[in-house]
Order: C-alpha cells, then structure tokens, then sequence
C-alpha cells in the first residue's frame, strides 16, 4: 500500500512549488499525498522565516505534531516528522535542540535529496536527526525528477532563486542563497510538460525573479533577461497566459517592459513591492531606488500596457521611520493606485542589519501606520473591483466554490471571480460579465460568446480570446 505524505506549506509561492517538487521527489519511494495529517507516514512543515510570526506558527504546529506522533506510535503507525524551508535553514540547530521529536530538517536548496534522507531516518539513523542545511555546489534542479504531478489549470514554475540584493529588513539571502537562473531551455521543457498535462496558465517564480539571467535556449554563449524568456514561452501552443513574481523595481529593464505590451499572454497585473515611498527609508532599507524611479517605472509600464493593475509590498515602522517618511508612503499610494497590496509591519528578523539599528520604531506607532495604510489600500482595492461591474472578463475556473454549482477562478487582473457554472467548466478560460464588486473578491454570471457580444456590458480586451479559450477547453 502506497505511504502517505502530507506537506503543510508556509509563505510565499516559492515555497508552494517547493512543495509541489518536494511530493514529487518522493513518489518514486512510493509515498501519495494526503491532505489529512493523522494518516501520514511522512510530514513535512515547509515554513517561512521572512516575518516573527511566520517563524513562531512552525514550532506550536510541531508542539501538535509531537502529540499525533506519540499517539500513532502507540497505534503502532511510526511517523516521520520533517521540517524544510526557511525556518529549517536559519535554525537548523535550534530545531533539533528544541524539537526532538523530528526526524528530518533541510533547506530549501537540498530537498531533491530527500529520498536519501528518508532512507537514513527510517534506516541507520532512526531516532536522530538527519540534518541537511548545505548549501551544496550542484543546482537542485538538475536532480528533481521530470516527472512531476499535475498542478492542475493554473501552475508556479520557479525560473529564479535565491538574492544577492540583501535589503537591510530582509533574511531571504541568507535562507535561500546566492541568485541563481535556471537555463533557458531547462525551463521550456518544464513549461511544455506542464502544458501537456493540462495547465494553461503559468506563474514564473522567483524571489527576485526578474533578476533572471538563464543560459539562452540556443547554446551557452548568451544569457536571456526575462523578457526574452517571456516571449519565448509565450509561443508554447496551449499556454494562454503568463504571470510572474515577485520582481524588484531595479530590475525592471526596458525588455521586459515592452514585453508587457508585445505579449498577449502576459496578464496585465504585477506585484512590485515598493516597501516605501520616502527616498531616505529606501536608501536605508538598500533597495537601490528612489520613490520617483518607481512612479517612473509604473508610468512606463502603463503606456506599455494600459490596462495594467499594479500590487505591491509595504513595510511600516522600519527603524528610524517618521511620520513625514510615513506620509511620503501615502503619498505615493495615492499617486500610484494599486489593485491590491500586501502590508506588513517591519519585523527584526536575527542577522539582518536593520535587526540591529538603535532607532527601532515602537510598536504602536506601527500598528496605527498599519491601520492607515490598510486603510488606504484597501479602499483603492474596493474601488477598482468595483470598477469591473458590467465588463466582461476572462476567467479561468481553477476550483469549485462554496455554494453548489459555483466556482471560482482568476480575472486577468487576479481578481478572485465566484460564479455559478458546471463544472465541466473548471481548467476552462470563460467570459464572466461582473454584477457586483466586493472587497476581496468579484461575483458574475458566465455568458456565451454570442450573450456576451449583445450583452450592453464593456467587453474587455480579453473577451475575444475569452471566446476562443471555451473552444480550445472544449477541445482538449
Ligand atoms: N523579493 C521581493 C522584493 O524585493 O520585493 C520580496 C520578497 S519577501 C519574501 C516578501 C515581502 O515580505 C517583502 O516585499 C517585504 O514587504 C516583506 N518583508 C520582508 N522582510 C520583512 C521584515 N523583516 N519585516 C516585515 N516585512 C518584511
Ligand atoms: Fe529580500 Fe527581495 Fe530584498 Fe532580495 S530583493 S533581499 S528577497 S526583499
């Protein structure tokens, strides 16, 4: 009888399509993913370190752990307990001093081997630790097996990893290496197999992800940015749209801007963190930009591709932050107009060299900066979903809804579109008039080609594909 894993992910997408690979690399040890913990063989906690938070939530979750594991031994069921990622890069050690009850740590550069590790810890080493933490010479990649599980209509491929940016807040250096691109071809391959197996839409990841230099698809002599790489993955038949993150504004080159434009399978939605609007904060957090390059940046994107709705990250409160660097945060907000964004308050985190600057803002003060922001953002956010009521958009059904007969999939602006459809539907690209906007999330009805046309609703550049994206579903 097959073994059974259950993965539980934290953070950010990286890790999704890390866990995704991790599921992968263990199939051929004859391990089948389960979505219900008390029934595993194997479990695996693929954590985040990027917040306090993020960290703390690993080690309560393996508190409940020990008692599951106690409690199936006693059932005569072992279970083995691992933990990957970020947390498990940065305290390793600590894990293993702390948690005795795990079996396996590694980090995110070394989970193709862990086959090998599983072997060890129900092998030789049963009952110690097997710590992996390296951050070894040969690239992961080019161990993973091609043969991978379908992610289903929407899929991440991770392109890049890795930063050598180092934000003075930000740990990801440390957790996940140096920058490294994965070639050209590599990720052709993975994309076409991926497409053959019923995906249609592609995320590309990468903690910096549009910092990728691969090893150009025809010889080794040229490197590809991400533009080109866009436009080349643009032409895989099936592929019908392309998304990527997270990118850092310094590395928006004039590629891939134009790209934005030229490629019609690249949706018109990006997450670009700014993390602040004031000059001084920016050059202390080291992100190698001002505010007005970013509002540049942004106003070159829109005439590439007007329809462009931009989301972002913020960070208040980081050290030394004032109420008039604050307001040069709303001001910008204000300017820009975001879809949606991500906000956080600034979060210490051990190594880093903010962690350590003497003018550490009070907890209070960034509670109530946060509020404001998230005010501020959030409004703009109700307001563009409500500027979508009477369009027609494109939405690709990736999973049944709560009520019956309703499902749920992604406008191309990454709005989350609830409506009643069969599900004969679901993986399918289908034009969806909106009929009401709300904070987190949009609802409409799904219209044939010819309703659609007659509708009175203000079609969307994406509905004549939208129409040819039923045909082609039906199709396949
Ligand atoms: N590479 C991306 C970039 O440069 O914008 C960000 C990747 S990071 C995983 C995601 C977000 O977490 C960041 O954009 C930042 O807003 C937030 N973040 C990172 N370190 C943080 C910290 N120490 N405190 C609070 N937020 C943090
Ligand atoms: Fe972290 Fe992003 Fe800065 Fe790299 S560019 S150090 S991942 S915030």
């Amino acid at each position: 009888m097959a073994k059974q894993l259950f993965i539980k992910t934290y953070g950010c997408q990286m890790n999704v399509y890390d866990s995704t690979r991790m599921a992968d690399t263990l199939a051929p040890l004859g391990y089948a993913v389960t979505d219900r913990p008390e029934d595993a063989d194997l479990v695996i906690l693929n954590t985040c370190h990027i917040r306090e938070k993020a960290s703390e939530k690993v080690f309560s979750e393996l508190g409940r752990l020990r008692k599951l594991k106690q409690a199936k031994a006693a059932s005569g069921a072992p279970m083995l307990i691992g933990v990957a990622g970020c947390v498990a890069q940065a305290e390793g050690e600590e894990i293993v001093r702390r948690a005795p009850q795990v079996d396996l740590v590694f980090g995110p550069q070394t989970y193709h081997r862990l086959p090998e590790m599983v072997r060890r810890a129900l092998g030789p080493e049963a009952g110690r630790p097997v710590l992996d933490t390296e951050f070894p010479t040969e690239s992961k990649f080019d161990h993973l097996p091609e043969e991978a599980a379908p992610q289903g209509a929407a899929g991440f491929l991770s392109i890049q990893e890795g930063c050598d940016k180092f934000c003075t807040f930000c740990v990801v250096p440390y957790t996940r290496g140096a920058e490294f691109s994965r070639s050209a071809a590599e990720i052709v391959a993975e994309a076409e197999r991926m497409v053959a197996a019923g995906t249609v839409e592609i995320t590309l990841l990468g903690q910096n992800v549009n910092a990728y230099h691969g090893e150009a698809e025809t010889g080794a002599a040229a490197t590809w940015g991400l533009g080109r790489l866009i436009r080349r993955l643009a032409r895989i038949e099936g592929l019908r749209r392309l998304r990527y993150t997270t990118s850092h504004p310094a590395d928006m080159d004039a590629e891939l801007i134009e790209a934005h434009g030229a490629v019609a399978e690249l949706m018109p939605y990006l997450h670009l963190p700014v993390q602040s609007g004031s000059d001084r904060i920016l050059a202390a957090m080291n992100r190698r930009h001002g505010a007005e390059d970013y509002l540049d940046i942004v106003a070159r994107l829109r005439r590439a591709r007007p329809d462009l709705a931009l989301s972002s990250d913020f960070i208040v409160g980081f050290p030394g932050e004032t109420d008039q660097d604050f307001a040069q945060t709303l001001r910008l907000v204000t300017e820009v107009g975001f879809a949606q964004a991500y906000s956080f308050k600034y979060s210490p985190r051990p190594g880093t060299p903010a962690a350590g600057q003497p003018d550490q803002v009070p907890e209070t003060v960034k509670d109530e900066r946060l509020a404001m922001l998230q005010t501020l953002l959030n409004e703009q956010q109700q307001a563009f979903n409500r500027a979508s009521v009477g369009r027609v958009v494109e939405v690709l059904f990736e999973r049944a809804g709560r009520g019956p007969d309703q499902l749920v999939g992604r406008s191309p602006h990454m709005q989350a579109v609830h409506a009643a459809a069969p599900r004969a539907l679901l993986g399918r690209l289908v034009p969806v008039e909106i009929e009401a906007g709300h904070a987190n999330s949009l609802a409409g009805r799904v219209v044939d080609g010819r309703a659609a046309a007659s509708s009175g609703g203000r079609p969307d550049s994406a509905l004549a594909d939208a129409q040819g994206g039923i045909a082609a579903g039906a199709g396949r």
